[in-house]
Order: structure tokens, then sequence, then C-alpha cells
């Protein structure tokens, strides 16, 4: 884990929320002005990797991840109107995954309000 990865993930935790990778470079240019996008999509692509963080797709940001995913992916559910995301633990296993396909990770997403907002 090197200090910019760190720095990645610590920006990723206090954000608490969907974060897109301009508002992390931003961020991160506050403390170090030589922060290039390349390094923050490495990290990110590192975080993700080894389970740290997942890509919001529906949103085009990024979110720490507290869980383990040793077993089975992560499921988000994303408000449609305050933009929150919760995630969940998924099956252990991918229901329909086609003959001799091995999952190394998923991740669902699913769309709607959350319960603040209906
Ligand atoms: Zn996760
Ligand atoms: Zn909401």
């Amino acid at each position: 884990m090197t200090p910019l990865r760190r720095n990645v993930l610590a920006l990723l935790v206090r954000a608490g929320e969907p974060i897109k990778a301009y508002d992390l470079l931003d961020q991160m240019r506050s403390e170090d002005g030589s922060a290039k996008p390349p390094t923050v999509y490495r990290s990110l692509d590192f975080l993700m990797d080894v389970g740290l963080a997942h890509k919001v797709e529906a949103l085009n940001a990024y979110i720490a991840c507290a869980h383990c995913h040793d077993k089975g992916g992560a499921e988000l559910y994303i408000c449609g109107k305050c933009g929150s995301v919760d995630e969940r633990h998924g099956a252990p296993e991918p229901r329909n995954a086609p003959d001799g396909f091995e999952t190394e990770r998923s991740v669902v997403e699913h769309y709607g309000l959350c319960a603040k907002c209906r």
C-alpha cells in the first residue's frame, strides 16, 4: 500500500458517499499539487482489485468498501433522488453464471428510492 493509495482510500472513507475521480483529484491537489488523473485512476483500480473500493457505474463515482468480499459480490442500492448508496453483501455465487465461468468479483446495482426519499 503506497502513501498515494492510502491517501485515496482515506478520502473515499472520509467522503462517506460516492465521490467522482475528479473530486478526489481536487481534494488531493489541495495537499499535493502534483497529483495527476492517471495516478488517481491507477490507485482506484488497485483499491477495487483488493476489494477496498467499488465503482458505482450509475453515478460514475467511487465508494469505500467496509465489507469483506471473500465470498460473494457487492450489491449497491442507489437512490435516484438523493444519490445515497447503501452497500450490502451479494449472494455467495451468481445464480445465472454460464457453465465453467469463474466469477472473480461482481457488483450489482439496484436503482430506486431510499426509505428517506419515498
Ligand atoms: Zn464492498
Ligand atoms: Zn434517497
